[in-house]
């Protein structure tokens, strides 16, 4: 076990030379926990990437190079901003290695016109490529003893492409060995979030939002203290503050509901950071890196009992109902196997299900692979998509315990045309479908019946 602390910066967190000013304070206030830093891409930039990979791969060479020059830009500006003229004259050339790495890949791909997950992945690994690199010189050009070390080194993981799972006990072995020695020499290791490679090298990625994920996997190799994930808002709250101006910051949350929530919309936090941070019973703070003092929501293994109903409100967008009717089969036996099977095959993630005697509505995150998983369904059975509905999830501990708690919910929505309906999978949440454009009047409507009292205990 090392006396160390995880700290993990979003996107916004490190957006501009502002926001990476704020990381060095926040960090010279932690040094004496010594701290390893996992950083995110600038906001926005992995999407950027993404972008000018998808052009690239269109065979549009001209808008992924203009893309690639407005992504240079900003990175020499912050850099200059940050490091006054002597140091940024010595490092304008490390960056410029890195972005003519980048625009000779996008030569590349625009010339075989042909974009594989692999290619991706190469590409959308510069933004925590650049963003280390920046936030490292930051720390030392403010006197910090920062190291910047390559992720790829020490995380390794399987070659799923744009979603590759870590292998554990390879990535354990190389954290240690790689952070360790520089931990106990009072340096800070600063590392890119998202970003790994397999054993023999190749650049991954780890999914979207997978910095929570990297922060969680080397605080748990190095069995530390805790680990704290910065970023805009004050913690976890009750709903998302852009939907509901009346959110209030959530104290103390379990482990379990933090991640129903991350998984049903409250993007605040990755749900599989969850995973390796459990394991080890490591403390998870969500802090806000333009308001350093206030104390966050902490995430531990059990939280308070809570006097509320409910924790908090998550809305997860864009969301597909499919309606599988099966007339003659009658949910015969080995029907649902079938059906899920074709889910399995275009590895699609089922979200909420329910069923009746002859049908099963179902839903998925409406994305690019829906048009092939209806042709494989259509052999099976009728099939019915409805587009543009959300889930809203409602998440607190003991609901199934609560006499009357759906009455309590659906009461006051009775003029909402609610779609689907699921509670007692988990004893934590109870979950409902509608349409998308009426998220913002239902997240408010039930956060003034259940938060307009509040426990202190647990909220702030
Ligand atoms: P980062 O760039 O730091 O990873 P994200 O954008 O991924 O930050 O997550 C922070 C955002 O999550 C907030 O700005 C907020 O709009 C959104 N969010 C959604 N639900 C919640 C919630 N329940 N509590 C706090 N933030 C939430
Ligand atoms: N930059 C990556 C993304 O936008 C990873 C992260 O920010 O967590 O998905
Ligand atoms: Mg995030």
């Amino acid at each position: 076990m090392a006396s160390t602390v995880v700290m993990k910066f979003g996107g916004t967190s490190v957006e501009d030379a502002q926001a990476i000013e704020r990381v060095v304070a926040i960090v010279r206030q932690r040094l004496e926990n010594k701290p390893v830093v996992v950083v995110s891409a600038m906001a926005r930039v992995t999407d950027q990437l993404l972008e000018m990979a998808r052009a690239a791969g269109e065979g549009d060479r001209k808008t992924a190079l203009m893309l690639a020059r407005q992504l240079r830009e900003r990175h020499y500006n912050t850099a200059g901003e940050l490091l006054g003229t002597a140091l940024f004259t010595e490092f304008h050339g490390n960056l410029g290695t890195e972005f003519e790495q980048l625009e000779e890949l996008l030569r590349g791909i625009a010339a075989v016109g042909e974009l594989t997950p692999r290619t991706t992945d190469h590409v959308a690994a510069f933004g925590e490529i650049l963003s280390s690199k920046l936030v490292s010189a930051a720390l030392s050009a403010q006197q910090i003893d920062s190291t910047l070390v390559d992720s790829r080194t020490c995380l390794v993981s399987d070659d799923n492409f744009t979603r590759a799972a870590p292998l554990f006990p390879e990535s354990n072995e190389k954290l240690c060995h790689t952070l360790l020695p520089l931990i106990d020499r009072g340096r800070v290791p600063v590392l890119g979030g998202f970003i790994a490679a397999t054993r023999t090298g190749i650049t991954t990625t780890i999914g979207r939002g997978g910095s929570d994920f990297s922060a969680a996997i080397i605080g748990a190799a190095l069995g530390a203290e805790k680990i704290e994930i910065w970023t805009d808002v004050d913690g976890m709250m009750t709903t998302d503050p852009a939907l509901c101006p009346e959110a209030r910051r959530i104290k103390v949350i379990s482990f379990d509901e933090a991640a129903e929530l991350a998984y049903f919309g409250a993007k605040v936090l990755h749900p599989a950071t969850v995973l390796p941070a459990i394991q080890k019973n490591i403390p998870v703070y969500i802090l806000n890196s333009r308001n350093p003092s206030c104390a966050g929501t902490r995430i531990a293994a059990r939280a308070p009992h809570c006097h509320n109903f409910f924790k908090a409100i998550a809305a997860k967008k864009r969301i597909t109902i499919v309606d599988i009717a099966a007339p003659r089969m009658l949910l015969a036996h080995g029907f649902l196997r079938t059906i899920f099977e074709a889910f399995d095959r275009h590895r699609i993630p089922v979200d909420v299900v329910s069923t009746s005697e002859v049908s099963v509505s179902l839903t998925l995150d409406s994305n690019e692979s829906i048009p092939a998983l209806a042709a494989d369904l259509a052999k099976l059975a009728d099939v019915k998509y409805e587009g543009c509905k959300a889930i809203v999830c409602l998440v607190g501990e003991n609901l199934r315990e609560i006499p009357g708690i759906a009455g309590h919910v659906f009461g006051e929505l009775s003029d909402v045309k609610i779609r689907m309906i699921s509670q007692g999978a988990s004893e934590i949440n109870l979950t409902f479908v509608i349409d998308e454009g009426q998220v913002p009047q239902v997240v408010q409507r039930l956060h003034r019946a259940f938060f307009s009292q509040l426990d202190p205990e647990t909220f702030a």
